[in-house]
């Protein structure tokens, strides 16, 4: 069924000073999927994540969230209206334990979990919430930085590139981890090196190159398209 959609960004610019990043970016998150971004390094993707969250005053173009346009918003306004980023460099607090960190974003809607369901999905933090952030495995502080958008009420996930650095059985589990989430109603973007990771979790995918989308495919129709992502991503 087509879903209506919960995000659309149009003809979006944005800078780094005098440095023009993203040109004209264009794409729809329908409610309830789980979209990715894929592109080279640099091609713009984090940008656009840290553009959809408000985190970047200079921006052009328009995005709506559920309906709402969110450019001149500032980013908390942009959390509270429904909208969570779990950025690259997890932002985990070195100095404060599992449990701090996880309490530490503020709710900004009904909705989310509850402190109980976030530990059912992870109890592997259960077991270490007395354990200082420091102490845990890459792995262990992934699962704590997405475990703690959750809580705040936020409909859409802005997950940067989840798996970077993970071992295979941990990319695994954060792979079953963005199912369960999109089953609890989640609807999620996510910017992904990792082209088969991205494969096994998502229903389609926007390629994004020199700060603009230049090709979508729908995760069905990519073994027919095999060829044409490889040159795109070059794998
Ligand atoms: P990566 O996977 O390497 O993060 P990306 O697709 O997410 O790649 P961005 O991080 O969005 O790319 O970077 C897009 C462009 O913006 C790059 O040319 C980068 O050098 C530039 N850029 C990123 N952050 C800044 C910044 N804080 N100041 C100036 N330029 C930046």
């Amino acid at each position: 069924a087509a879903h209506r959609p919960l995000l659309e960004v149009s003809d979006l610019h944005a800078y780094y000073g005098e440095s023009h990043v993203l040109h004209g970016m264009t794409f729809t998150v329908p409610e309830g999927e789980v979209v990715t971004l894929l592109g080279r390094n640099g091609a713009g993707k984090t940008t656009t994540m840290r553009a959809i969250m408000g985190m970047l005053k200079s921006r052009k173009g328009s995005i709506r969230f559920d309906g709402v346009e969110t450019v001149g918003l500032p980013s908390n306004k942009v959390a509270r209206l429904g909208i969570a980023l779990c950025p690259e460099e997890r932002g985990i607090f070195a100095g404060l334990n599992v449990q701090e960190n996880l309490l530490l974003p503020p709710v900004v809607k009904p909705g989310g979990l509850s402190d109980a369901e976030v530990y059912e999905l992870f109890p592997r933090l259960l077991e270490r919430r007395y354990s200082q952030g420091t102490k845990l495995s890459g792995g262990e502080q992934q699962m704590l930085a997405i475990a703690r958008i959750l809580r705040t009420g936020a409909k859409l996930l802005l997950l940067d590139e989840p798996t970077e650095g993970l071992a295979p059985v941990i990319v695994q589990q954060i792979g079953e981890l963005v199912r369960t989430l999109k089953h609890k109603g989640f609807t999620i973007v996510l910017v992904e090196q990792n082209f088969h990771f991205a494969s096994t979790v998502a229903d389609r995918h926007y390629v994004v190159e020199h700060g603009r989308v230049i090709d979508m495919f729908r995760n069905d129709d990519i073994e027919a398209n095999r060829d044409k992502l490889a040159s795109y991503l070059g794998v």
